[in-house]
């Protein structure tokens, strides 16, 4: 007999391209028949056959309170009842904005969007407008959303341009990018000494988050800062991912470093779409009406989004917040190393905040390279292990994973038994 997850995804392949709204959603990584989801309560989601699993997918990031949290769904249900949107100022984009600036010493003006995607195009042509330069620095393996110019990987041969890693970026769009190694401080300061006159700025996921997790090398992220402050280039950590996430100041404040530009988006949305760029005030002035560097949205900062996120921030503000969501997260990461361990696989695994990578590998990555030689098809047979027992991982290995304020001490203990008996079959 189809399940209701079967017969949906053929229905949905019909009228959607590979059935999804987002491509690794087809589960082309692990195979199969993605879940459709129906429900989601705090760490749960329920599919459509009614099969009920613990998340650690969380939305790819922005439920970190759980799924329908009560305060934030009656937030939305009041905002809404006001109407949906105005394309107009509305005070409560006012109280976002001056949250995020109190939270993050880093922003001096902040403007919002609606997807990541455009806050990391934003910043960019704001990095270019702002220096009058054109070359932007980014590093293999890092995502920055879909924009042309972020769409590009290395180059043949070291310090090379990039090509364009998608069809229908032309050539022109990924020949202003240089695309460097994540953690290699001495292609950096190379990549700087032959062309750091001509960059406009450097982008990078201060903590890596789209090739599973990779966390910065000693001195990189203080190298980045040195050099772009030298050669007058700017610096943007794209904090899409990691911003709220894997500390209360985000990856520039667990490293300690004041990035020029910050982009924002996931958890500040609370699971609606909300996105944000901020920075420099000198810099953040360029933006128009009051610079020339062109940016606008017609949904940007739409009330019921941001009542969403603005609320989510608030109750991320409960004393001890990130001290439990570590340690939570921590004990999963621990507890099925030590499994691991116990079955002699070669496994990983390290968290930050509520953020997580495991790794079929024995040593931690610490770069792309390093992360690519992780044992796919032991992540296949680990995933489908796990979702057929009611545990929801991302479909890859190559996706960092989350935890929520909402997964107790016991559904993390679960998970861990779960991942326990995976592992045993998996010798
Ligand atoms: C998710 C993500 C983006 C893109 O955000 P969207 O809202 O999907 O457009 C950009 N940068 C990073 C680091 C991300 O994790």
């Amino acid at each position: 007999m189809t399940s209701r997850n079967e017969a949906l995804f053929a229905q949905a392949q019909q009228v959607i391209p590979a059935g999804v709204n987002s491509p690794v959603r087809a589960f082309r990584a692990v195979g199969g028949t993605p879940r459709f989801f129906a429900r989601g309560a705090g760490p749960h989601v329920w599919d459509a056959d009614g099969k009920r699993y613990l998340d650690y997918v969380g939305s790819w990031g922005p439920l970190i309170l759980g799924h329908a949290h009560p305060e934030v769904i009656a937030a939305v249900q009041k905002t809404a009842a006001d109407g949906l949107s105005f394309g107009a100022p509305t005070a409560i984009e006012v109280e976002m904005a001056e949250l995020l600036i109190r939270r993050l010493p880093s922003l001096e003006l902040v403007r919002l969007v609606s997807s990541g995607t455009e806050a990391t195009m934003s910043a960019v042509r704001l990095a270019r407008g702002f220096t009058g330069r054109d070359t932007l620095v980014k590093f293999e393996g890092c995502y920055h959303g879909h924009a042309d110019a972020l769409l590009v990987k290395a180059g043949s041969g070291a310090l090379t341009f990039g090509n364009p890693s998608s069809a229908g970026v032309p050539e022109g769009a990924a020949a202003n990018t240089l695309v460097l190694d994540y953690n290699d401080t001495e292609g950096l300061e190379r990549a700087f000494a032959r062309e750091g006159d001509r960059i406009a700025g450097v982008i990078v996921e201060a903590v890596a988050g789209n090739m599973n997790m990779i966390l910065p090398a000693p001195g990189f992220l203080e190298a980045l800062r040195a050099l772009c402050t030298k050669h007058g280039a700017v610096l943007i950590f794209d904090e899409v991912m990691t911003g709220f996430r894997v500390g209360p100041r985000g990856a520039q404040g667990v490293y300690n470093i004041t990035p020029d530009l910050t982009t924002l988006g996931k958890v500040i949305g609370g699971g609606l779409p909300v996105a944000a760029f901020g920075g420099r005030r000198d810099i953040m002035q360029k933006i128009s009406p009051l610079g020339p560097v062109y940016q606008a949205g017609t949904l940007s900062g739409n009330p019921v989004a941001v009542a969403a996120g603005l609320a989510t921030l608030k109750l991320m503000e409960a004393p001890g917040f990130f001290d439990r969501l570590t340690t939570s997260t921590r004990a999963l990461t621990d507890g099925i190393t030590a499994a691991a361990q116990r079955h002699g696989i070669a496994f990983s695994a390290q968290s930050l905040g509520g953020m997580f990578g495991l790794y079929f590998r024995a040593e931690v990555p610490r770069s792309y390279a390093e992360v690519m030689t992780s044992d796919q098809d032991r992540f296949r047979r680990f995933f489908h292990a796990l979702l057929d027992a009611g545990v929801y991982l991302a479909p890859s290995a190559f996706e960092a994973g989350f935890v929520s304020a909402a997964h107790s001490a016991q559904d993390i203990a679960d998970t861990v038994a779960v991942a326990d008996r995976a592992l045993a079959a998996l010798r």
